[in-house]
């Protein structure tokens, strides 16, 4: 039997977060982000999993649209950034994918297309974030350049925010009253702003779409709040098992760099599982493992293939126990906080090495 390193996803877990993402969204719909192959859970699966919740699916980029038709979902698919160049726009008509118009060049690529069918766009509308999209006062020019092209729809208009994960922050507040103004201007068009964050702050309109991603993987988008806390359930449970264990004299250190020091008499455990799996380098000692029933900490550097854990708090460890990186026993958030960083950057960056099981 080989390693017993893996990605169990949880995808009765994801239909539960997706559900309290709708409750959150009141009268809107969710549209589900399944981009970066599904924040690591794998994109197909994923989207598959949530083919009969969902009425929309949201990705970053042409491939990942790509990958969702040849998996065989035909929901409308919308591209967050829309075509990169201008021969991309056949491939979304083809496959009826709904791209994002954020900038002049990609408008006049549209203008200039000779369209082999019908396309629906949105028009992204930069009310603070300041990385994509159309200042406010320009969007009444580009509706009506929009407007005038045979064949292309203009559905509605998206924006993002960037604060909306702190409650005690002014911007969202401030992106909301304009995006607002929009909307009453264009009552015939769709409004899309809510990230996750967003299905959490009773203040904050919903408009008519909004676009959960981090939530339905279980992982916090607050700040303050965990996941729990916010009723999510977490999807993926990375885990492992210890392939040795020893105990360390006063005085033996551990790993590269000798980082790591016992001052006493430690049991350790080595875990086949490293950064060349995707559990964090910047994990510092002291990061949370899960271990039979219990918490113990990692000792050292972490490696590319293992790591190694303190087993004081769980001694009758042995080789072949199960370990559980992050998932439900330890809040993947807990673990990118002390590696410095957040649940999302921790699921996205599980490598291809790492198999995903799947459970319903
Ligand atoms: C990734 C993304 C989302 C989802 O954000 P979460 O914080 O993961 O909910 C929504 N909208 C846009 C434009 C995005 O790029």
């Amino acid at each position: 039997m080989g390693r017993q390193t893996r990605a169990r996803v949880d995808l009765d877990a994801l239909r539960h977060n997706y559900r309290l993402a709708c409750r959150h969204a009141g009268q809107a719909e969710a549209m589900a982000v399944v981009k970066a192959d599904g924040y690591g859970h794998g994109l197909e699966a994923v989207a598959r999993a949530l083919q009969g919740e969902t009425r929309r699916y949201a990705v970053a980029c042409l491939e990942e649209a790509e990958r969702l038709r040849e998996a065989g979902l035909s929901q409308p698919v919308v591209l967050l950034q829309g075509f990169h160049e201008a021969a991309d726009i056949a491939t979304c008509v083809s496959l009826r994918l709904e791209p994002v118009i954020h900038s002049e060049h990609q408008l006049a690529a549209i203008e200039q297309a000779l369209l082999a069918g019908p396309i629906s766009v949105w028009l992204k509308v930069n009310t603070g974030m300041n990385r994509l999209g159309f200042l406010p006062p320009e969007v009444d020019a580009l509706v009506s350049r929009i407007l005038r092209l045979q064949g292309v729809t203009l559905l509605g208009m998206v924006t993002h925010y960037a604060c909306a994960d702190d409650r005690d922050e002014e911007m969202t507040a401030q992106q909301n009253a304009v995006f607002a103004e929009l909307a009453r201007r264009y009552p015939d068009l769709l409004f899309s702003a809510a990230n996750s964050a967003g299905h959490f702050r009773e203040s904050s309109p919903r408009f008519d779409w909004t676009r959960p991603g981090i939530m339905l993987y279980g992982a916090t988008p607050m700040i303050a709040e965990s996941a729990a806390e916010l009723g999510l359930r977490s999807v993926m449970t990375l885990e492992s098992q210890l392939t040795a264990v020893r105990t360390l004299q006063p005085g033996e250190t551990v790993g590269y760099g000798a980082s790591w020091r016992a001052e006493r008499p430690t049991p350790m455990g080595i875990v086949s599982i490293g950064y060349g799996d995707g559990y964090p380098r910047h994990a510092p000692t002291g990061t949370p493992i899960w271990i039979g029933n219990a918490r113990v900490a990692t000792l050292g550097r972490v490696s590319m293939d293992m790591l190694a854990v303190d087993l004081t708090a769980a001694p009758y460890a042995k080789p072949g126990d199960p370990v559980e990186l992050w998932g439900a026993n330890l809040p993947v958030d807990e673990v990118a906080r002390y590696a410095g960083t957040i649940g999302y950057e921790l699921l996205t960056g599980v490598t291809a090495r790492v198999p995903r099981v799947y459970s319903e």
